[in-house]
């Protein structure tokens, strides 16, 4: 089974359009979309629904009529998951964030959050585990509601409020087998080659890593710290028995299931 992933497209038009070429091109099975499809510079309110909305009629010109499995990313504002919800009403896309898929021998399961940092965006933040170090904040933080953004008071107590990281991927919906199961997951795991941000931090999530080592899915699939590929000129890892992947910005990941590693094929793509 033919699967193409991409991730963090960040409202940029030409990388989705050449997304949808290469899926006309290559003809997997299967798409996933890592998260991160929209942009958070510029105006979020106005150019996150206008990208959302073009992509909608992208998709539905396209004809392409296989699973295109999305889920939401740290900068895919929440307060526009009404839009994306249209979208996958039509049948479009299907969004697997905090959800499972089966599509054909697999299970997908995805899963958007990444440990909190001192961004003001806050709507797909959590503490990694309960050995979160006290939070450095620089800016005031929000979180996005319909129309604009709303600010928390109390970042401390909006975060001890939420399950960690960890809690969540222990309440995940689970797999009848791991060894078929593939998770769609934003952050990478840390500590790895695919976690490394300019500064030389890894910036990935612990509890994602422990998650991965303890269950040993067949695949994880990662994006947002667009770097790290270009750093450590790896797209591709194994935690044990997983194999763990990260198409950055410049690379669309194309293989088959059944023999994920002999048959990756990284597509460039000048960002
Ligand atoms: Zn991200």
């Amino acid at each position: 089974m033919k699967l193409l992933y991409f991730a963090d497209l960040h409202g940029d038009y030409p990388r989705c359009e050449y997304s949808l070429e290469l899926i006309k091109k290559h003809k997997p099975d299967i798409v996933v979309n890592g998260g991160d499809l929209l942009s958070i510079n510029g105006e979020p309110f106005i150019e996150q629904p206008k990208f959302i909305k073009w992509f909608g009629k992208q998709l539905e010109a396209s004809g392409i009529n296989i699973p295109y499995l999305f889920i939401p990313g740290n900068d895919d504002l929440k307060a526009h998951l009404p839009l994306l919800n249209e979208i996958e009403n039509k049948k479009l896309i299907i969004n697997i964030s905090g959800k499972k898929t089966r599509i054909g021998d697999y299970e997908f399961i995805g899963y958007s959050y990444i440990p909190d940092f001192s961004y003001m965006l806050k709507d797909w933040r959590k503490l990694d585990d309960k050995n979160n170090n006290k939070l450095r904040q620089e800016v005031q933080p929000v979180i996005s509601a319909p129309g604009g953004y709303k600010p928390i008071d109390n970042l401390e107590e909006f975060m001890r409020n939420q399950p960690t990281i960890k809690q969540d991927l222990d309440r995940l919906p689970a797999p009848s087998d791991y060894s078929k199961t593939v998770y769609v997951m934003h952050c990478p795991p840390a500590g790895t080659d695919l976690d490394l941000a300019t500064d030389g931090t890894h910036a990935g999530s612990r509890a994602i890593h422990k998650f991965i080592d303890n269950k040993q899915p067949l695949l994880t699939l990662h994006g947002h710290i667009h770097e790290s590929p270009l750093i450590t000129g790896k797209h591709c890892i194994r935690i044990n028995n997983t194999v763990s992947m990260h198409s950055g910005q410049q690379a669309f990941l194309l293989f088959d299931l059944e023999a994920i590693e002999d048959s990756l094929e990284v597509i460039p793509y000048n960002v």
